[in-house]
């Protein structure tokens, strides 16, 4: 393939910030350290704007404005706005609107801006060096997005605000700490090294590397370590399948500071309308993937026995889905005829509260089924590995 003669040309921009900043911090940083050294407050207040910057894209850029995974008050969206303009990502109308294209069509390498079906560099950071025709603004899927004043004031000041941003406000607090070149170094050049590196992991790393418990029709994996590393957002291959909830890591302990981040604003009034997906929905994709996983392996191995264990559990799953779906239909039906008659309010109230409890009930009773029938078909799969089922 002559693919080095039809690559479109190098944005050199981007090409300078990209892969030029790397190299001076690598060179610069210990090279001033070495000789200078630096104080454990410049490092403090590094990793305070790593993770200001961090989560701004994570909470702000990402999980608000792309996805609408919740509301923020205007205070929290122009806090993002800047933090997220210091990140050095393009302004928030690209980043979203190429990021909602990327969920769109993930893994298709004509359409999806950073494919990871194109390799692990293209998808990390070569996406961003040359003008691909992936890269094509098209602001069409980002209208909602247009008629927020702060994101547009965002987008046409981008420059100035980033510039201040990345060099200002470490030059400010050099001023301040008495050490210029040490915070232009250290909280300028190498904390935006270092956070440009972390987050692009989620475009390339976490379409490479882990586990896909929810869904294989794309490449997106669940990975802690790079959760750890990407503010909360290594929890890929979830966030791929229900991309409008506003946690990635959904289970109590799974690093996610971004959910954590949301869910405070919240309780201080300053976020609302936070998207989640209900249980029963996650154990269903759940169950989908480890029933596929089986029948694959019973599938392979011929085994009579196994095969009728599983047809069983599956009947009872589908049976789970249809009940559930009929729950549904009813809470729709019950929503509606309380809003057709406003005669009787109080007592409808008042039954209303009596039947979403019992409707609640039953939904509950429906989610433990799924989660036990899960332990079931992994202990089933467990023992029939080690030793299995005599038919
Ligand atoms: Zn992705
Ligand atoms: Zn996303």
């Amino acid at each position: 393939m002559s693919q080095a003669n039809t690559k479109p040309p190098l944005i050199i921009v981007n090409t300078i910030l990209f892969v030029g900043l790397p190299i001076l911090a690598a060179v610069l940083v210990p090279l001033w350290g070495l000789t200078q050294g630096y104080s454990y407050a410049l490092w403090a207040w590094a990793v305070l704007f790593l993770y200001l910057n961090g989560l701004s894209i994570t909470g702000g850029y990402h999980r608000l404005w792309s996805h609408k995974a919740y509301e923020a008050h205007w205070g929290v969206r122009l806090f993002f706005a800047l933090w997220g303009a210091g990140a050095l990502q393009n302004s928030i109308l690209v980043w979203a609107s190429d990021h909602r294209r990327h969920h769109r069509h993930v893994d298709d390498n004509d359409l999806d801006p950073y494919s990871a079906g194109r390799g692990l560099w293209f998808s990390h950071m070569g996406w961003m060096l040359r003008e691909y025709t992936t890269n094509a603004e098209d602001f069409s899927n980002a209208k909602d997005l247009m008629r927020d004043p702060i994101v547009m004031w965002q987008h046409k000041h981008y420059v100035a605000i980033t510039v201040f941003m990345n060099i200002g406000l470490p030059l400010l607090l050099g001023l301040a700490l008495g050490d210029v070149i040490g915070a232009l170094l250290v909280v300028g050049l190498l904390r935006l090294v270092v956070n440009h590196h972390v987050t692009f992991f989620i475009n390339s790393l976490a379409h490479y590397w882990g586990s896909r418990p929810y869904t294989d029709t794309n490449t997106a994996r669940d990975n802690g370590f790079l959760a750890f590393l990407t503010y909360g957002e290594g929890y890929h291959n979830y966030h791929h399948i229900f991309q409008t909830d506003y946690r990635n890591g959904i289970r109590w302990y799974q690093w996610d500071p971004t959910k954590w981040m949301i869910a405070a604003l919240e309780k201080l009034g300053l976020a609302r309308e936070l998207k989640r997906v209900p249980d029963f929905r996650i154990q269903r994709a759940l169950l989908d993937m480890q029933f596929k996983r089986a029948q694959e392996l019973a599938q392979g191995q011929s085994e009579p026995a196994l095969t009728a264990i599983l047809e069983r559990e599956y009947q009872l799953f589908t049976d789970a889905i249809n009940q559930w779906s009929q729950l549904q239909a009813e809470r729709y039906e019950r929503h509606r005829e309380q809003l057709g008659d406003a005669l009787e309010e109080r007592r409808q109230q008042l039954l209303a509260r009596w039947e979403q409890a019992a409707l609640r009930d039953r939904f509950r009773e429906l989610e433990i089924s799924l989660r036990d029938q899960r332990k079931r078909l992994q202990q089933l799969m467990a023992q029939w590995q080690l030793q299995p089922i005599a038919s």
